[in-house]
């Protein structure tokens, strides 16, 4: 008789390995209905389904673990026979040696054997975990396929989602201090949106427009393996810190999803971060319709963090994230209210972008009309110093408001020259006036100014 476990003596050292290596000698006599599945976190994550059979067991490495869905068939890669001595086996296979890396117990217990052949193997596992009737099937050589023939374990069982967009703010103002405290703020981080599916200890990263982007964040591939066989759709924002860790958009733009695979060189200068703020799936459920305070409550108990990954902090109070945001030089925050749904695709008004203004006085020193004439397209406006009016720059937006009865005032006070003290470098048709009109600019952390009204 051959000796079933030459392969795998073959391959391991005992004085090297924790592995369970015994002698030569006769097998031992089960009732053939023991299984193991290990979680094996080797150079590729995969869980090893491993079933007793003839004083052995008969083993498949499993890349993305047993389906849950009997629509989706998984590779299982037939593998040496291992002892049974191995049912019991966890531990860290050293570095180096064959399939080094971490060992889990994720699963055992007995199963039923409906069919044995040397091309077809099904059985019904009784598992804590692993539950229900699965076959095992050879396609080409070592590589087999595992199907769930049972429907989902659940009736609610849902597949990961794919082709989702992300929910999107619409602009505006804090609640009113009366309604704050059923909302949460959170930092606009200024990063890109990206939607995380874990699965199958794999992580595929979506932009907001659906497209597959994992190649470009290879950052994030250990993601997969981190969550092992938790199953998530997780949205949240790439972003690149600085080096004095604030988020930096600029930086992160040299990290252009379109490049696809970057160069390691890329990688080490500019390495970017996930970090995530919404859960829209997990295991097997879909939560978009919880509250937001309920979702972020699941996403928190995931067990995210590592460290090119984490959660974001979603804050209660309006002012402490807004000092926060400023803070890390963010455009503001973003503030969601708790008892609101996920709303895939949508620009919902339940998230609201709250930017960081800073607001002074100005005077209005010149303006450029609309191609009408009746209207104002931009106000230059300066800062009274000792020299004179100090030009601040054009205003542009906030002005819809003050129409036509601004271009009346402004042409009650048109004069031929400048009242600025320096060079206006606006080109155009503009008109000067004497400074005498006194408003308030807000200025957004990017730069831009809008009116706020006169005073
Ligand atoms: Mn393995």
């Amino acid at each position: 008789m051959t000796d079933k476990l030459s392969t795998y003596r073959g391959k391991r050292d005992p004085s090297r390995t924790p592995e369970p290596v015994p002698a030569d000698g006769p097998l031992p006599q089960g009732n053939d209905d023991t299984f193991v599945i290990q979680e094996h976190h080797a150079r590729r994550l995969h869980w090893d389904v491993r079933l007793e059979r003839d004083g052995v067991l008969v083993s498949w490495a499993v890349p993305k673990g047993l389906p849950l869905d009997p629509k989706t068939n998984h590779l299982a890669v037939h593998t040496e026979d291992h002892p049974i001595e191995y049912a019991t086996f966890s531990g860290e296979i050293p570095k180096g040696e064959y399939g080094g890396g971490k060992m889990v117990l994720w699963d055992r217990g007995h199963y039923e054997l409906e069919k044995w052949s040397d091309r077809e193997v099904k059985v019904v596992f009784h598992g804590a975990r692993a539950q229900g009737r699965y076959v095992f099937f050879q396609t080409r050589g070592r590589d087999w396929m595992v199907h769930r023939m049972d429907p989902p374990p659940d009736p609610d069982w849902r597949p990961v989602p794919v082709g989702l967009r992300p929910m999107l703010p619409v602009r505006g103002e804090l609640p009113p201090p009366g309604e704050r405290k059923s909302w949460a703020y959170e930092m606009a981080w200024g990063g890109l949106r990206a939607l995380v599916a874990v699965e199958g200890g794999r992580a595929r990263v979506t932009d907001a427009r659906g497209e597959d982007v994992s190649a470009a964040y290879p950052e994030l591939h250990g993601l997969g393996p981190a969550l092992g066989s938790r199953v998530a759709l997780l949205d949240g924002e790439l972003i690149a810190l600085d080096r004095g860790g604030r988020p930096d958009p600029r930086l992160l733009r040299r990290r252009s999803p379109r490049d696809g695979a970057p160069e390691r060189r890329a990688v080490a200068e500019v390495p970017v971060s996930y970090l995530a703020y919404d859960l829209l799936h997990v295991a097997g459920r879909d939560t978009t319709g919880l509250p937001y305070e309920d979702r972020r409550e699941l996403l928190e108990g995931l067990g995210v963090g590592g460290e090119r990954w984490d959660v974001a902090p979603s804050l209660g109070g309006a002012e402490e994230a807004l000092a926060a945001s400023r803070d890390l030089g963010l455009e503001g925050v973003v503030a969601k209210r708790l008892d609101s749904p996920y709303e895939p695709g949508r620009r919902s008004p339940h998230w609201r972008l709250v930017e960081n203004r800073e607001t002074r006085q100005v005077v209005i020193g010149g303006w450029v009309p609309d191609g009408s004439g009746e209207r104002v397209r931009a106000l230059l406006v300066g800062s009274p110093d000792e020299g004179g009016l100090r030009y601040a720059g054009p205003v542009r937006s906030g002005l819809a408001a003050d129409g036509p009865e601004l271009v009346r005032r402004l042409r009650r006070l048109s004069r031929k020259t400048s009242p600025f003290t320096d060079e206006v470098p606006v080109r155009g048709d503009v008109h000067w006036v004497r400074p005498t009109l006194a408003g308030e600019i807000a200025s957004t952390a990017n730069g831009t100014l809008s009116w706020r009204g006169f005073t």
